[in-house]
């Protein structure tokens, strides 16, 4: 086992890392910019080495920086969170040439994925159904012949899209044109590389998908789904494991498919296969992410399962314990996104907390990275605490959620709290009864909130 880890991540998903290495007995190294001196990752890792200025880019993006603190703190691996430089093939190569364990897939797994068009053809030829769509488009022309060819509406994606950017839709041939010029330069700024392909837009879809892990010795399990549909601007706001749409059949059925396809790819470490799930209740791969999930602790609660120091258990050399395999999904699992945004616009909302009371009681989990006096930066992601909920059944779930919500207190700035409220007080969210523009319309008529679904970015 590893005696040294850096953790290359800021907020609560540092933190809930920093948790699993405590656990396993491994001392912690952090990394943090010039504007998180006094952020929590900072203080309770054995060490901290300040990696640059509060940019992204030049912080937390930068891999000379990363390598240098890891060697001068002689750690052995590398755990990247999720975000940042943990879908970063290039990253994962150069702590393999530097001598330092990548806590994830291959460099080559993580480039294949990265890449949807080439994920999208692996995985149908390796039998999983996929969103019907095209290859990357060459030329106006072919885009508009495989746009007929595929059916309007339409999703255009970049391949390395990501964080529910760099997607829109056509819903007529004159809007194709204007749409692939501005897809494609948006595509080109956002994630370096202009290409473009399309996928059949499905209109009312819910997002299912399935927790992978997989070992160094050719062993792929899966520990069933979570349902992830409650999104806004194609982010994912509410997830809860199991899925209501999806039965013990579909589980097996596609789970089994899942890790056949993963097993052929020679598959390591924590992953996830995303689905989403049209009208007739047909799963359609959507794409994979290579790294453990923001949403993970769901699965974590249904199955009894430690996920990320499972992932260090598995980069260190260990076989997955054969007691995970076909693990029983026990009651349910619910978790809320707790953003420092304004509830009716989701405009970021940084800045000082100047009163923090954090629920607890039975069935209750709080991942965050936040305390009284702390002062949120305005240059990172937003979200600042997952809420996560476990009950013998989704009723129960739901009730302790109302519950821990109504007693989870932020002073000073403004956060998604009133808006999980009345997600968890809505009829129609507690029936099941869902799609993924469920948070669109509700948010319209509740908080007059303007979020278009086309809306990118
Ligand atoms: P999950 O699928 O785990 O819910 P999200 O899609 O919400 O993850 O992304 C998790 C984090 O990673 C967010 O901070 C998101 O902005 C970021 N992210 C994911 N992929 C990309 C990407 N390709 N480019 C930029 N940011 C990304
Ligand atoms: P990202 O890499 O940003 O996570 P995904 O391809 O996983 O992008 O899609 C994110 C979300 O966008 C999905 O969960 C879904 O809500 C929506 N979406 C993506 N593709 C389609 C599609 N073809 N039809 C309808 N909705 C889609
Ligand atoms: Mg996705």
């Amino acid at each position: 086992m590893f005696r040294k880890i850096l953790v290359a991540n800021r907020g609560e998903i540092a933190l809930r890392v920093i948790c699993a290495c405590k656990d396993l007995g491994i001392r912690t190294v952090a990394v943090y910019s010039e504007a998180d001196r006094d952020a929590l990752h900072t203080r309770f890792a054995d060490e901290a080495i300040c990696i640059g200025p509060p940019r992204s880019a030049e912080s937390y993006l930068n891999i000379a920086s990363i390598i240098s603190a890891a060697e001068v703190t002689d750690s052995e691996a590398i755990h990247p969170g999720y975000g940042f430089l943990s879908e970063n093939a290039h990253f994962a190569e150069v702590c393999e040439t530097s001598k330092l364990t990548f806590i994830g897939p291959s460099p080559g797994v993580i480039e294949l994925m990265g890449d949807k068009d080439k994920a999208r053809r692996k995985m149908a030829a390796l039998g999983l159904p996929v969103v019907p769509g095209s290859g990357v488009l060459t030329s106006e022309e072919q885009a508009a012949t495989e746009a007929e060819r595929v059916g309007y509406p339409l999703m255009i994606k970049a391949v390395a899209g990501g964080g529910g950017r760099g997607m829109r839709i056509i819903k007529a041939p004159k809007d194709l044109p204007q749409a692939l010029a501005t897809a494609q330069a948006e595509a080109e700024a956002s994630f370096g590389l202009p290409d473009i392909y399309l996928e059949k837009y499905i209109a009312s879809p819910r997002h299912i998908e399935f927790q992978v892990m997989g070992d160094a010795y050719g062993k792929v399990i899966h520990l069933g789904e979570r349902e992830c549909t409650l999104q806004r601007r194609h982010q994912k706001v509410v997830e809860e494991s199991p899925s209501l749409t999806i039965g013990s059949d579909t589980r097996e059925e596609m789970g089994k498919k899942v890790v056949e396809a993963l097993e052929k790819i020679g598959y390591t470490n924590a992953g996830t296969v995303e689905f989403l799930m049209d009208e007739n209740h047909k799963l359609y791969f959507l794409e994979m992410n290579t790294r453990i999930q923001v949403e993970h602790p769901v699965t974590e609660l249904v199955t009894g399962l430690d996920l990320v120091k499972q992932q260090i258990r598995i980069a260190s050399g260990e076989k997955l314990p054969p007691e995970w395999d076909s693990r029983p999904l026990n009651g349910h699992a619910i978790e809320c996104r707790i953003c420092a945004e304004d509830p009716e616009t989701f405009v970021p909302s940084p800045g000082r907390i100047t009163g923090l009371y954090l629920p607890g009681g039975p069935g209750v989990r709080v991942d965050h990275s936040i305390y009284t006096e702390y002062v949120i930066p305005p240059y990172y992601d937003s979200l600042i605490a997952k809420l996560i909920c476990h009950g013998r059944d989704r009723e129960e779930a739901i009730q302790r959620m109302a519950r821990a919500l109504e007693m989870f207190v932020v002073e000073g700035i403004q956060t998604l709290l009133p808006v999980h409220e009345k997600i968890m007080a809505d009829p129609d969210f507690r029936a099941g009864n869902f799609d993924t523009h469920f948070l669109d319309r509700y948010l319209h008529t509740t908080a007059k909130s303007d979020v278009p679904v086309e809306s990118v970015r």
